[in-house]
């Protein structure tokens, strides 16, 4: 943040206000006291000279009142008159004073001893007639600027009296400039005492505000702190009026901060590790759809970079820009199914999308839940198929049967070639039946979690060999047996009904698709921790890209063929499940027209056997 510059500062403002509110008080202070010192010097000034100019009339009425001889050798009037008059040429606020004989109006005397000349003229002032004429007994008085010095000068005209008869009057000429230029003087200290208080006062404030400023420094310093996340800082409280109870106030602002900022990192880890510890994958939007957040499982699930991935649009994350526009998105109530899955390998994930809205109806953003649904929807998927699988096997020996039972209800039960024929036929299809539904009740037993194993030790030699002699005893078919078994006994622990009906399976199947003359190899060999039983045959073989589907339920290579064989498509899948059940893996190696090979492996230690001998 950038520092308040000096010239916008409060600490500028306190100081101009400060010193401004002093100067206007000085000025009205200063000039209520000149004019009051004034007035106060004027009327003395004019008191004083009044005074003198009362004596003065006085004086002078006695001398003009005088009755003189001319021929005696005794002073003139002018000669008394000049006398009296001669003490105020010393007083220098009086410049000049006249007195005027009362009917002729003419000068008697003047206290300018330079101005003697106008003795004996005739007054021309307008003042002294007045008075003379109207015979005012206070006189009057007049300012007046002199001409050549630009001075003020103060003119009063007293009338002389004697026995209240105006036998003359006294014009008396003072200059006031002394008491204006006293007042000058005055006006001067006073402006300078102003000057050098204005001063002091403005320096005393620069330091005085700095006591409201500092604590207001020290605040935006702390508030800076705080927008960076320093929380450790406190303000000083400089004392206790109103800028130090905001300072108290903004520390305990400080300190709830603090806690609810403590509380939202808290709360914000425990999401993120929420987020991430969670197996479904979660994505948030802004308003405009655009990712602000996703969680590993999501990135993972749809192959993404988390960093690079961030305010994406996820219409296009999901890939789902054909189907749904944004708004349509935000209104789907349903989940919605994302197959992602490629002609190899199914990938099916399903995402949940829900929009966080304000009160108001104000969209927020938006939060996908993805969750993986491939093994469910294949789990789905096989079970469809299995049903309809199961269907249409009992189905197709049931039609058989019902028209064989049709054709013999209308009258073939009579003929007696036909009849025995299809009554064959319709016990081999029940028969049929009956093992179909015993496979399946079987594989249902080994899908249930119960399933159990009845394990013996058993000599795995003695045990296959048991086996292939039943088979060899029992056979039509005009197939040679080869026997490639190990030399000593090997004992397994083994459930020996279920791998009884394993071996019978493989075993015939390899009779099934064996040719008139072929061979059937029956092998045991010994690896790691394992033992690995193989049947081969001569037989049609196997499509390479069936080899892995014929462990699958109900499947079979030629269904025409097989079915004609009497197969249900269950024998490999059981022996599957039971081969796995036990510990084992079960395969098949083919090349088609050559023969098949079907192994299968069992867990067995070496160990043991030497624990034996
Ligand atoms: P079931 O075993 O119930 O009598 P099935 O033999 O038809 O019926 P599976 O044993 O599960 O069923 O075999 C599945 C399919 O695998 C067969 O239908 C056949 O197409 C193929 N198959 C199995 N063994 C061989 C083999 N040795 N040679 C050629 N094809 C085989
Ligand atoms: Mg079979």
């Amino acid at each position: 943040m950038k520092k308040v510059g000096f010239f916008r500062s409060i600490h500028l403002k306190l100081v101009l206000i400060y010193v401004l509110l002093l100067l206007v008080a000085m000025q009205i202070i200063g000039a209520y006291f000149v004019r009051q010192l004034e007035s106060t010097l004027l009327r003395n000034f004019e008191t004083s000279i009044q005074e003198r100019v009362d004596l003065l009339s006085y004086y002078v009425g006695e001398e003009m009142a005088k009755e003189r001889n001319p021929e005696e050798d005794g002073p003139t009037l002018q000669e008394d008159v000049y006398n009296i008059l001669k003490d105020f040429n010393n007083t220098s606020d009086i410049s000049e004073v006249q007195v005027i004989e009362g009917t002729s109006l003419r000068i008697i005397g003047t206290s300018d001893p330079n101005n003697q000349g106008i003795v004996g003229q005739r007054t021309t002032d307008g003042l002294i007639w007045k008075v003379i004429a109207t015979s005012d007994e206070d006189g009057d008085d007049q300012t007046l600027i002199h001409r050549p010095s630009g001075n003020r000068i103060w003119k009063l005209a007293e009338p002389i009296k004697v026995d209240d008869d105006v036998i003359g009057g006294i014009l008396l000429i003072a200059d006031v400039e002394n008491v204006y230029s006293q007042m000058k003087t005055i006006n001067q200290i006073f402006a300078t005492g102003t000057a050098i208080s204005l001063g002091i006062s403005a320096l005393l404030v620069v330091f005085l505000a700095r006591t409201i400023t500092r604590p207001i420094t020290d605040m935006r310093k702390q508030a800076i702190a705080m927008s960076k996340g320093n929380f450790s800082r406190k303000v000083k409280v400089y004392g206790y009026d109103e800028i130090g109870e905001l300072a108290m106030t903004f520390n305990s602002l400080t300190k709830k901060l603090q806690e609810a900022q403590a509380t939202t990192e808290g709360e914000k880890r425990k999401l993120s590790s929420v987020l991430s510890y969670m197996t479904d994958g979660v994505i948030a939007t802004d308003r405009k759809g655009r990712v602000i957040l996703i969680n590993e499982p999501a990135a993972k699930m749809l192959d993404v970079s988390r960093e690079t991935i961030l305010s994406t649009s996820i219409i296009s994350l999901l890939g789902i820009e054909e189907e749904y526009t944004l708004e349509e998105l935000i209104e789907t109530k349903e989940s919605i199914i994302l197959n992602y899955s490629t002609a190899t390998k199914p990938y099916v994930l399903r995402a949940n999308i829900s929009v966080i809205q304000k009160e108001t109806g104000f969209v927020n953003g938006l939060i996908a839940v993805l969750h993986d649904i491939t093994e469910q929807e294949k789990i789905d998927m096989e079970r469809r198929e299995f049903v309809a699988n199961v269907s249409h096997e009992l189905r197709t020996p049931l039609t058989t049967m019902r028209s064989y039972v049709e054709a013999l209800a209308e009258g073939a039960w009579k003929d007696e070639e036909i009849a025995p024929n299809f009554l064959e036929v319709t016990q081999n299809e029940t028969e049929r039946m009956i093992r179909l539904v015993n496979a399946l009740l079987q594989l249902s037993k080994l899908d249930s979690k119960d399933y159990q194993l009845t394990t013996e030790w058993v000599d795995f030699v003695q045990f296959y060999n048991r086996i292939i002699d039943r088979f060899e005893l029992a056979k039509e078919q005009n197939v040679r047996f080869e026997r490639k078994l190990l030399d000593q006994a090997t004992f397994v622990e083994i459930d020996p009904d279920k791998l009884t009906q394993v071996l019978d399976n493989i075993i015939s199947n390899a009779l099934k698709y064996s040719p008139e003359g072929g061979k059937i190899t029956f092998k045991m060999v010994e690896e790691e921790e394992m033992i690995v039983i193989s049947v081969s045959d001569e037989g049609v073989g196997i499509p390479k890209d069936n080899l892995e589907k014929i462990f699958e339920r109900f499947y079979r290579v030629d269904k025409a063929r097989t079915r004609k064989l009497g197969g249900t498509g269950l024998g490999l899948a059981i022996a599957k499940e039971m081969v796995e059940a036990h510990g084992g893996k079960i395969w098949a190696r083919s090349v088609e027209g050559k023969g098949t090979t079907v192994s299968f492996s069992l867990p067995y230690l070496q160990t043991e056997e030497d624990d034996w001998s």
